[in-house]
């Protein structure tokens, strides 16, 4: 019995499995080699209400909160799904929160309810060719004339920008590296707006990431998020359940690499016995399984603290920087990422060795969760920015 278990979360559980098993497995191979996940996919999760966990019914989600999204997760990679694959099919989960937030009727009936219907698919675009980590460092400007925005510059390692019908972008409204950001929606075809190359990648093959230009694109007022010069406030208090979901894919996967490397030590025989059967390997098995399940249980923990459903006005509702929910709890989300991905990193390493040569070979399934591990420690904001919020939390 765990933090997120109840009987509707085990519902959720046994329909996300299913969906997992009739709707992905099959596929999930020719979606890594495509580059991508069909739209397709999209309208058939939101139809059983899977893409719609964590939003609210009155913006068209299907309710629950940020342990719902978790279970979601969870459930996708140890049915044998991947963390690209929640990257690809969930993007909106960092797309559309700061609109609901917002609250927003125009921009949540034009963009949030269709993508939560599975019929357009969101972006967010923060992060720049110049750099990621500082995000107050923006130089995307958006010169405001009459009811428009005039926006130049670029974004970088956009995840499903190459799908994206509109992408939810960072721009800065006074001077370019002022800090002063907002928050603008901007629709795929708008004059100006390109979308690059499909940048190659070393995981999340069935994950599209794309490079965005912007050159005299003229973007309505209209699709602003919020007040001017909010939008910095607005992603920090959205990158709490980002880091989180990221913290959900790494100790996920490293639990399901713990369940395909014993299932592999019990089958495999060296030297006419078991792998399993050797204290060795035995004990490499059961840290690979402590350090997951105690990544998972403080990932929960901090979760729980987090969780609230998300809300029209919860923007007001919890307006301190570093706050959400009332909850001082940005520096406990920064150590859950940071201890889940080093618990994956560790995993995900070992399982590959205690396959052998199998685990380096596209058939293994743990060569997959390998590669795609990786990002987990970039994406989000990097192990080390993480270590620079809990330093600031210590008073450092
Ligand atoms: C597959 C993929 C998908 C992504 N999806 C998205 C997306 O959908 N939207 C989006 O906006 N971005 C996305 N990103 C970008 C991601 O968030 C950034 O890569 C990340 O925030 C790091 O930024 P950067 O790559 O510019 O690295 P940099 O900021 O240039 O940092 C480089 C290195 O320096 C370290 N570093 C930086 N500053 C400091 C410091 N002060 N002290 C110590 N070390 C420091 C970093 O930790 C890192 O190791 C994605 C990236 C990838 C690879």
């Amino acid at each position: 019995m765990t933090i997120v278990d109840s009987p509707e979360r085990r519902q959720l559980r046994e329909l996300t499995r299913a969906f997992v098993t009739r709707e992905v497995l099959p596929h999930l191979d020719d979606w890594e080699r495509a580059g991508e996940v069909p739209r397709s996919l999209h309208e058939t999760a939101a139809k059983i209400g899977l893409l719609g966990i964590g939003f609210p019914e009155s913006v068209g989600g299907s309710g629950g909160d940020l342990l719902d999204s978790i279970v979601v997760t969870e459930e996708i990679i140890r049915s044998g799904g991947s963390s690209g694959l929640v990257a690809a099919l969930f993007t909106h989960g960092i797309a559309l929160p700061h609109m609901v937030a917002a609250g927003n009727d125009d921009l949540i009936d034009r963009y949030v309810r269709p993508t939560l219907a599975g019929t357009m698919i969101g972006a967010l675009a923060i992060t720049e060719p110049d750099g990621g980590s500082d995000v107050a460092g923006i130089r995307t400007f958006a010169l405001l004339d009459g009811d428009h925005y005039v926006v130049n510059g670029s974004k970088t390692y956009i995840t499903s920008g190459l799908r994206a019908d509109f992408v939810t972008t960072a721009v800065c409204t006074v001077l370019p590296g002022s800090g002063a950001l907002s928050l603008l929606v901007i629709e795929k075809g708008t004059p100006g707006f390109t979308v690059g190359r499909r940048l190659e990648k070393l995981g999340w093959h069935c994950s599209d990431t794309a490079e965005l230009s912007f050159v005299d694109v003229r973007v309505p007022v209209a699709n602003r998020i919020g007040p001017e010069d909010t939008g910095f406030l607005a992603i920090m208090q959205q990158f709490a359940t980002e880091r989180l979901s990221l913290a959900t894919q790494a100790y996920a996967t490293a639990q399901r690499c713990v369940e395909l490397t014993t299932r592999w030590c019990r089958d495999r025989s060296t030297f006419g016995r078991p792998l399993a059967s050797r204290q060795l390997v035995q004990h490499r098995l059961a840290e690979m399984h402590t350090r997951a399940e105690a990544a998972r249980a403080y990932v929960h923990d901090v979760a729980a603290r987090v969780a609230r459903p998300l809300q029209l006005g919860a923007s007001t509702a919890a307006p301190r920087p570093g706050a959400v929910a009332g909850q001082p709890v940005v520096t406990e989300v920064a150590m859950a990422k940071n201890v889940a991905v080093a618990a994956c990193d560790w995993v995900v390493d070992q399982a590959l060795q205690l396959h052998g040569g199998f685990g380096y070979l596209r058939d293994a399934e743990v060569e997959r969760h390998y590669r795609d591990a990786r990002i987990l420690g970039i994406g989000g904001g990097t192990t080390e920015i993480m270590n620079a919020i809990i330093a600031k939390g210590m008073g450092l």
